[in-house]
């Protein structure tokens, strides 16, 4: 296979297609754009400086649709809200991570991408499935902001392929669906498949969206599997030390990507220059990371299987035969870093297992080197209802952990410790 790179001097050279773990470190960026840094700087020019008021008009054609890039051209950039360098070198460094993915935007949260999809595809009158349990913001943003503008949200139980089909069945005008795999925090897994596979006999097209952000980009692959878009809260693994808010859409179909920019930049979601250095420093690293965590939590996950104080381990892995495991399978390469311990004992235990914590720290979030453990009833689920509660699964005693690169003897001693007081 060959793609076209551009060159140094801003010529297309045919060249082989590269790793994706050369690619992030080699695509998009010419250092000679940076005073011949090795690495990109940061450009925090809030505005761009035209060659003559000619390329002005120009850049405002484009923008404006107007007149349409040449071939070789480079758009000159205008305003940081529209687009700057440092969101073009991330994007360009992003999209080989996600495979099969032409194109990716880069937004200042991983909320703003999903708003800015949702906004982007869907109109009143629009229905939208979607996965249950799912992110607590976007739950929010389908339920009490998109319904009253007219979008119909169809929620069906994640991992339920009969229940997605049997639901979205004579839907008119369904626009979207949206599919969160794993499911938050009992990982249940969702057929990408499956959607696609219904998605395909709508007519007009039904955009096919997937929370990636669990485990991806490392380990689940959605747009391989047909998905239109995965979008992502770059907040957890992509950026991983859990120090800063990012987001992110990519798609193997570029017009799906180019339709979402005008938004983003009418929005004014476009990941800031600084937290888009900050990102693409890391991308680098999300591999190694997030195989780190998942081997770190394969260990753990299987030595508390059997601990007497332990009512369930909710790991991919442990998965038994049957219709989950079978999903698990087909569409994730590894297990990934995200674990969920029933405790015996309900809230007490729980809150007792949290409060004895040493290393692992009491917080909310995910997916940075660094081990973080939360009792989701009380937190991050804690507006649901009675029956959410039990349709998620999310019970009492549930704690939910996310594994970091620590050694895992260190964190599977503090967790043992942490059960033996409980
Ligand atoms: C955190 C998270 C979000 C929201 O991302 P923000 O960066 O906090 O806006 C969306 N989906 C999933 C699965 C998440 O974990």
């Amino acid at each position: 296979m060959a793609s076209e790179n551009p060159n140094r001097d801003g010529s297309k050279a045919t060249v082989e297609t590269l790793d994706p773990r050369t690619e992030v470190l080699t695509r998009g960026f010419d250092p000679s754009l940076s005073v011949g840094s090795a690495r990109p700087a940061v450009f925090r020019s809030s505005t761009y400086v035209f060659s003559s008021p000619e390329a002005a008009e120009h850049a405002f054609d484009l923008m404006a649709g107007r007149a349409v890039v040449a071939p070789g051209e480079q758009a000159d950039l205008v305003y940081s809200r529209f687009n700057h360098p440092n969101a073009q070198i991330l994007e360009e460094q992003m999209t080989p991570l996600e495979t099969g993915a032409k194109a990716a935007l880069v937004f200042n949260s991983g909320m703003a991408a999903i708003m800015t999809a949702l906004l982007t595809f869907l109109k009143p009158g629009d229905a939208l499935a979607y996965t249950t349990p799912i992110y607590g913001g976007t739950e929010h943003l389908i339920e009490d902001f998109l319904a009253p503008w007219g979008v119909r949200g169809v929620a069906v139980p994640a991992g339920e392929t009969e229940a997605l089909r049997e639901r979205t069945e004579g839907v008119s005008r369904l626009g979207a669906i949206l599919i969160e795999t794993p499911a938050n925090p009992t990982l249940v897994m969702t057929d990408i498949r499956a959607a696609v596979g219904l998605a395909r006999r709508i007519e007009p097209r039904t955009v096919v969206m997937v929370d990636n952000t669990l485990m991806g980009p490392a380990f689940q692959h959605p747009l391989k599997l047909g998905a239109d878009l995965a979008l992502y809260s770059a907040t957890k693994y992509l950026s991983g030390f859990s120090d800063m808010i990012g987001g992110a859409a990519l798609a193997a179909d570029a017009s799906l990507i180019a339709k979402m920019r005008p938004k983003r930049s009418l929005f004014g979601n476009i990941l800031q220059p600084d937290e888009c250095w900050m990102l693409d420093h890391r991308l680098s690293t999300v591999g190694l990371r997030m195989t780190r965590a998942s081997k770190n939590a394969g260990r753990i996950a299987a030595a508390l299987e059997h601990h007497s104080k332990i009512a369930r381990v909710f790991y991919p892995a442990l998965l038994p035969e049957g219709e989950q495991r079978r999903i698990y399978e087909a569409q994730c390469d590894y297990p990934g870093g995200m674990v969920s311990l029933e405790l015996r004992g309900g809230k007490r235990a729980a809150f007792e297992f949290l409060r004895r914590l040493r290393l692992a720290r009491n917080a909310v979030s995910l997916g940075g080197v660094e081990t973080l453990a939360c009792h989701p009833k009380s937190t991050t689920h804690s507006g649901f209802s009675e029956a959410q509660f039990a349709q998620a699964g999310v019970t009492d005693g549930l704690v939910r952990l996310s594994i970091g690169i620590e050694d895992w003897r260190d964190l599977l001693k503090d967790f043992e410790q942490a059960l033996e007081a409980v």
